[in-house]
């Protein structure tokens, strides 16, 4: 027998609340996914997430969470032996490396400590004195920690390189997307990815992941194994019927096109600023009860990761929170579970909806 089910106040990062109307989408009936119906559906939501991950490029619609789509970023780009750079600031920059490992690359980890941003000049650096890499991997928003990296400027380090020295730049921006700027084609990325239960307000289920030119090239030419992830088979069924190649998560996507028509209707630039603003509303009311964020500057959006005070645990904290008032917080990744709770403050989002966490925790902390 399930318990009976309580409505908690969701301030994790991901699954993200998902708002009545979106909600209301999804009530749907089924249809089928190689109908008239969905193929528009399919049509208008690749088009809308081009405009919010700002390319030009190709852009497909996986059924999976966004592990997913970093395997397939990999398994569509990398072939066993390839010389792969792994920047890491957290859990999610260190899964990639083991990701890429599994497929049989040569990672070379380059990790920063966590709480810290990658430091472009180090990237450059690194570049400089190795072999080439065949591909860079990073995360844009480090979830563990509440850390946004400064992909503008670690873009721009690895472009100048020479062509021949370039190493293809793939990104998860699975937490990013639509609470920060990216702009894929303007920075120079070659495979964007994220996933529908993050800033979109939508439940988990999909994926989406944008391939620059450059991208597409090393993904006819990569000798690693595939066939779910095979966007070579996403490409061919989408050109020539319009249509994915495998059932997708349909009810999903019927809340993912609603959450991207929000985002577009609400403007980009009013969005980002949005998360911007309440990132710092939660920060500030946070340090005003004694909560330090976990993060040492580029503070994340998106996520904040802050230390509990003397004489709590994350555990403790979370369990006064949820059973007293119905708020849930994430607890700490990795090393950081005994030290560390988040916040999370992506999807439709506003500062009323820190308020209440912000007046539990006074209560609570005394
Ligand atoms: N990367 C980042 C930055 C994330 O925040 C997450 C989810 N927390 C993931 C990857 C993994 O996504 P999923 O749990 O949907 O597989």
């Amino acid at each position: 027998m399930l318990p009976e089910f309580e409505e908690l106040h969701l301030l994790i990062p991901g699954p993200t609340a998902v708002p009545e109307d979106i909600r209301h989408v999804m009530t749907r009936p089924m249809t089928n996914h190689r109908g008239p119906f969905y193929k528009a559906l399919l049509a208008e939501m690749v088009e809308m997430a081009k405009q919010v991950f700002q390319t030009q490029g190709r852009l497909f619609v996986l059924t999976s969470s966004g592990t997913g789509s970093m395997e397939a970023a990999i398994a569509n780009t990398i072939s066993p032996g390839d010389r792969v750079l792994g920047i890491s600031i957290g859990s999610f920059g260190k899964r990639f490396q083991i990701i890429a490992e599994r497929f049989g690359a040569e990672v070379t980890p380059l990790d920063f400590e966590w709480g810290e941003a990658a430091d472009p000049q180090k990237v450059a650096e690194v570049l400089e004195k190795e072999p080439p890499f065949h591909a860079v991997t990073i995360t844009h928003n480090e979830t563990s920690t509440g850390v946004l990296n400064p992909l503008e400027e670690i873009c721009a380090v690895i472009n100048q390189l020479p062509d021949e020295k370039r190493p293809l730049i793939i990104v998860d921006g699975i937490s990013s997307l639509g609470a920060a700027n990216l702009a894929m084609d303007a920075w120079g990325c070659d495979v964007v990815t994220t996933a529908s239960q993050k800033a979109w307000g939508a439940p988990p289920g999909l994926a989406f992941i944008a391939v620059s030119d450059r991208g597409w090239d090393a993904v006819q030419k990569a000798q690693s194994p595939r066939f779910y992830f095979d966007l070579r088979e996403y490409e061919r069924y989408f050109v020539n019927k319009g249509e994915p190649p495998w059932t997708p998560s349909v009810s999903v996507a019927y809340a993912m096109h609603e959450a991207l028509r929000q985002v577009l209707e609400e403007g980009l630039e009013n969005v980002f600023a949005r998360h911007a603003r309440v990132a710092q509303y939660t920060r500030e009311g946070l340090a005003q009860l004694g909560m330090k964020p976990f993060a040492r500057g580029h503070y994340s959006p998106a996520v904040t990761a802050v230390r509990v005070p003397e004489g709590w645990s994350p555990q403790e904290l979370r369990r006064r929170l949820r059973e007293e008032y119905k708020i849930e917080i994430a607890g700490g990744q990795g090393h950081l579970a005994d030290s560390v709770v988040r916040i999370g403050h992506l999807g439709k989002v506003t500062e009323a909806d820190i308020d209440p966490l912000l007046e539990a925790l006074a209560r609570i902390l005394g």
